[in-house]
């Protein structure tokens, strides 16, 4: 797998590339799992004008034995071959559920965590049970989990897939559409999915200040978004120019290196610890409610 890594350009290396089977990938993840070479990192969502946090993003890592990273931009696609992807993804939502009950015990109510969710994941006909069971041993809120799928999952999925995901949205877990802007999108499809934000992909945020379509596009998903009553989030922003931007273009929330890179369970403590002190003493000095600006 370490090899793949180095050589492929990911999504088109599926487990048959690397001469395993569908079933010894899965074993793989199995193993992975109980080794603890799998992790989950957290990246933080904040308010474009207040600053305010909004959430986290759950990120996958695999660490192998040996040291190497493996991203998931390749072991993800992989396990999507097959049946690993429902081993991959049932782990990390109930790590993830499990992170987010931690927050709300270390007094932070309002911190939903987002997890991503493969098209995949939406053939099991169990899913939403196994959901509903994850929240319930785990003792998170339905409100504070938030799906996110891709276009393609909402898009070309079976009426089954349809009705899970309004089962879902009926159950009080949150939708999120990502990487908008990528896939192929119906706008009339928009119109039936149950979602509450859109996710501008970063390839946008990201040419958005040198490139006028990019800018243009991302203008333009922003009062899609807002038309239809949908929040709307930017990911990928690294810069302060690119948030002006963005609080220009009346995006509602970002994502990115700016705000913070993906934090592990300790980096998550000391960054909520360091924005509470700072917002209070904000809070003291300017009577503002508004929260710290913090770069990095
Ligand atoms: P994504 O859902 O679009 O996640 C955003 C990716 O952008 C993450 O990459 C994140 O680390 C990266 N990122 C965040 N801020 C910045 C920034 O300012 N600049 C740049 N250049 N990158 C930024 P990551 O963690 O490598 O994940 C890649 C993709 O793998 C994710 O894209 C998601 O599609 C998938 N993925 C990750 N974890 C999971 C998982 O647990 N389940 C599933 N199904 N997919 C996952
Ligand atoms: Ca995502
Ligand atoms: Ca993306």
């Amino acid at each position: 797998m370490a090899n793949t890594h180095a050589t492929s350009n990911g999504p088109a290396n599926g487990p048959d590339a690397q001469g395993m089977s569908d079933a010894g990938f899965a074993e793989r993840v199995r193993d992975a799992i109980d080794r603890r070479e799998l992790s989950l990192v957290f990246q933080p969502q904040a308010d474009v004008v207040t600053n305010r946090l909004t959430g986290f993003e759950a990120l996958s890592r695999w660490r192998l034995s040996d040291g190497t990273m493996l991203p998931p931009d390749v072991f993800v696609p992989m396990a999507e071959q097959g049946e690993a992807i429902h081993l991959l993804g049932e782990w990390t939502l109930r790590t993830a559920c499990a992170a987010a009950v931690g927050w709300l015990q270390a007094g932070y109510p309002d911190i939903p965590v987002s997890v991503n969710l493969s098209a995949r994941q939406l053939d099991d006909p169990g899913l939403v049970l196994k959901l509903l069971g994850i929240l319930s041993e785990t003792g998170l809120p339905a409100a504070n989990l938030k799906l996110e799928l891709t276009e393609t999952s909402m898009f070309s999925q079976s009426a089954e897939a349809r009705e899970a995901l309004l089962q879902l949205r009926g159950a009080g877990i949150r939708l999120v559409l990502d990487d908008f802007g990528t896939g192929w999108s119906s706008l009339s499809t928009l119109r039936r999915v149950p979602v509450e934000a859109l996710k501008i992909d970063k390839q946008f945020v990201q040419a958005m200040v040198e490139d006028r379509d990019a800018a243009a596009i991302v203008q333009a998903v922003v009062a899609l978004a807002h038309a239809l009553n949908l929040g709307v989030v930017a990911e990928g922003v690294e810069t302060p120019e690119q948030r002006l931007y963005l609080q220009a273009y009346r995006c509602d929330m970002l994502q990115g290196y700016w705000l913070s890179r993906p934090l592990t369970a300790d980096g998550l403590s000391d960054f909520l610890a360091e924005r509470s002190v700072i917002g209070t003493l904000l809070t003291m000095s300017t009577g503002s409610a508004a929260g710290p600006q913090t770069a990095g």
